[in-house]
C-alpha cells in the first residue's frame, strides 16, 4: 500500500533507508527540525541545518521516487537558550518559501520549562504571522499528559490560530482525545523502546476512529524503526480492518493536512 510517512528524520538515516521506504510503498515522507543528538554552538549551525532540510535531502529522495517536505524551528531540548532560540527564530522566514517547506516544527516542550514555554510561544507567533502549519512535539517521557496540557493551553491563547492547521504529535491513549476535542489533528509515533507500538496505535483507532488521526515512525539517530508505518499497516490487516480505512490513516489523513500548505502537492498513486 502507498503510504506517507508524516515524521521522520532522514539526515539521521541511510540511503539504504529511502530504498527500502520506497520499496515498502512510502511515497513522501516530512521531516520535522529537531535536536542532534548534541546542542549546537551558534544560530548558523541551524542554518546549516535548514539548508539540510530544504536542499539536500529532498535531492536524496528524489533519488528513490519519495517527495520530501520539511518543518524548520529551534527544538524544544535547546530552546531552554533563549538568545539562541531568538537568533535562530530570526533565520526561519528567509526559508519559508523554499518549495519543500510546511510550517514550522517540531516545536513543544521538552521537561516543561519556562525558557521552553517562552520559544514555544514565539514560534506559534512566528507561524501565524507568515500563515504557517505548525507540528508540535509533546514530551516523551512520564511529564507527557503534564507537558500536552500545557501545549494546549498555550495554544488557546491565540484565537487567530486555526485548529485544524496543527497536528499535535506524540499522542498516546491518555492524551489522544484532548487533542482531538480541541480541534487539532494528532499524530501516533511507532517506536520500538518507548512511545506507541503498532498493536497499541491500532486500539487507539478502534477507540477514537480515525479522523484527524495520522501515525508516523519518527525515524532519528535513536533506536527507532523507519518502516514502522508498514508495521501498522500490517496489524491493521491481521484485525481485519478495511483496506480503505488503512489507506486514510497512512495516506489520506496526513495528505488532507499538508494540503493546507500551498506547498505540499501530491497524487494518489492508485489514481494515475
Ligand atoms: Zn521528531
Amino acid at each position: 500500500m502507498y503510504y506517507i510517512d508524516p515524521h521522520i528524520h532522514m539526515v539521521s538515516r541511510t540511503t539504504d533507508d529511502y530504498e527500502t521506504l520506497a520499496r515498502m510503498g512510502c511515497v513522501a515522507i516530512s521531516e520535522p527540525a529537531f535536536w542532534a543528538g548534541y546542542d549546537r554552538g551558534s544560530a548558523g549551525g541551524f542554518r546549516d541545518y535548514f539548508v539540510q532540510l530544504t536542499e539536500v535531502e529532498p535531492k536524496r529522495a528524489a533519488d528513490y521516487g519519495i517527495e520530501h517536505f520539511t518543518w524548520l524551528c529551534i527544538n524544544a531540548k535547546e530552546a531552554e537558550n533563549v538568545q539562541l532560540s531568538r537568533d535562530v527564530l530570526s533565520l526561519i522566514p528567509e526559508f519559508l518559501d523554499c518549495p519543500n517547506v510546511l510550517g514550522i516544527g517540531e516545536i513543544g516542550l521538552n521537561k516543561n520549562t519556562p525558557n521552553e514555554s517562552v520559544i514555544f510561544q514565539e514560534h506559534v507567533e512566528l507561524a501565524i504571522y507568515h500563515d504557517q502549519q505548525i507540528l508540535i512535539h509533546t514530551p516523551h517521557l512520564e511529564d507527557k499528559y503534564q507537558g500536552t496540557r500545557m501545549i494546549l493551553d498555550m495554544l488557546a491563547d491565540h484565537p487567530r490560530l486555526e485548529p485544524s492547521r496543527v497536528l499535535v504529535d506524540h499522542v498516546e491513549e491518555h492524551t489522544v482525545r484532548e487533542v482531538l476535542d480541541a480541534g487539532y489533528w494528532a499524530g501516533m509515533t511507532l517506536y520500538p523502546v518507548t512511545k506507541c507500538t503498532p498493536a497499541r496505535a491500532v486500539d487507539i483507532i478502534e477507540t477514537v476512529g480515525a479522523a484527524r488521526l495520522c501515525v508516523n515512525s519518527a525515524g532519528d539517530w535513536g533506536p527507532s524503526k523507519p518502516t514502522a508505518v508498514p508495521d501498522l499497516i500490517f496489524e491493521m490487516r491481521k484485525r481485519g480492518h478495511r483496506e480503505s480505512l488503512i489507506k486514510d490513516i497512512v495516506f489520506n489523513n496526513p495528505r488532507t493536512f499538508f494540503s493546507q500548505s500551498k506547498n505540499f502537492r501530491i497524487a494518489d498513486p492508485e489514481a494515475r
